[in-house]
């Protein structure tokens, strides 16, 4: 008799360690860890400091004391910044298919020049892709991606159909400094670690075509599986934001407050639940994997 043993999938929860994290962060990793609990995945914890302009040692180490704090577990874990052997293989490959060009275009340039997508990104039109090249001049490099529409399912929002090429056009992988960006780091990792699940708030929901589309690039067949799950607002209805010095869960370790406070708190806040009143990790994850 053939026994099949079903491929185990892996999610992820990829924080940013320019600051401490926050009740929002909280919420994230709370349907991270859910979605491993309903769909038997592995979580893989990344953190991405491809920003090293940004990116603090001290905010690293909180990210693990943190978690380690509220309960949570994981399998595997990587530091982006040690993957950029790894991204710049990746952008050669993009550079041998001619997908790759320099773009010279000042902000004022790209504002003045290009229309705007309804977040307030602008369409870059590919004013660069014809033009001349000489890489002595400050650039940064923009991947070319196919005029066609992106169809993918989101676990909990239904089928979306959207061409980014007309929602945002050629985008950056590297910036004028060097660094590389959000988009391109994100997708290389999401490839290089196999994640299969990703899990992440609305606020990026629409990065999940650009970045489909630049997989396709870079050689994945199926995409990973998405769920978007809602935010936390503040009190004037505006997303929680670190930069916005939101509230972290370091200052209220420090006062005193217990894993079980914060997630009550955190539900509550999020709508889960009707009462702030303490809860159990183990619970709390039962009760969303309820609600997708
Ligand atoms: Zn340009």
């Amino acid at each position: 008799m053939v026994i099949f043993h079903p491929v185990k999938g892996k999610t992820r929860f990829a924080p940013s360690p320019t600051g401490y994290l926050h009740e929002g962060h909280l919420l994230s990793a709370l349907y991270v860890w859910a979605s491993a609990r309903k769909w038997n995945l592995d979580v893989h914890l990344r953190i991405e400091d491809h920003d090293q302009e940004r990116a603090r040692p001290q905010h690293v180490q909180a990210i693990y004391e943190d978690l380690e704090w509220l309960g949570f577990t994981w399998q595997s874990e990587s530091v982006q910044s040690r993957h950029f052997d790894r991204f710049q293989k990746k952008l050669e490959d993009l550079q041998e298919k001619k997908l790759v060009y320099p773009c010279y275009c000042s902000r004022k340039e790209l504002d003045a020049e290009n229309p705007k997508n309804e977040f307030g990104e602008i369409i870059y039109q590919g004013k660069c892709f014809l033009g001349a090249r000489d890489f002595s001049l400050p650039h940064n490099l923009r991947v070319h991606i196919p005029d066609k529409v992106i169809r993918w399912q989101d676990l909990r929002l239904g089928i979306f159909e959207e061409n980014p090429k007309l929602q945002c056009g050629d985008f950056p992988i590297r910036d004028r400094i060097g660094q590389w960006t959000y988009q391109f780091a994100v997708c290389v990792d999401d490839i290089e670690e196999g994640i299969t699940h990703i899990i992440r708030g609305e606020d990026i929901r629409n990065s999940t075509a650009r970045q489909i589309a630049l997989m396709e690039l870079m050689g994945r067949e199926t995409p990973p599986k998405y769920l978007h799950h809602p935010l936390i607002v503040d009190d004037s209805g505006k997303k929680l934001s670190k930069r916005e010095k939101a509230h972290s869960i370091r200052q209220d370790r420090e006062a005193g407050i217990s894993p079980q406070e914060l997630l009550g708190r955190v539900l509550f806040k999020a709508g889960i639940r009707g009462v702030p009143s303490p809860i159990d990790l183990d619970e709390a994850l039962d009760l969303i994997c309820l609600i997708f």
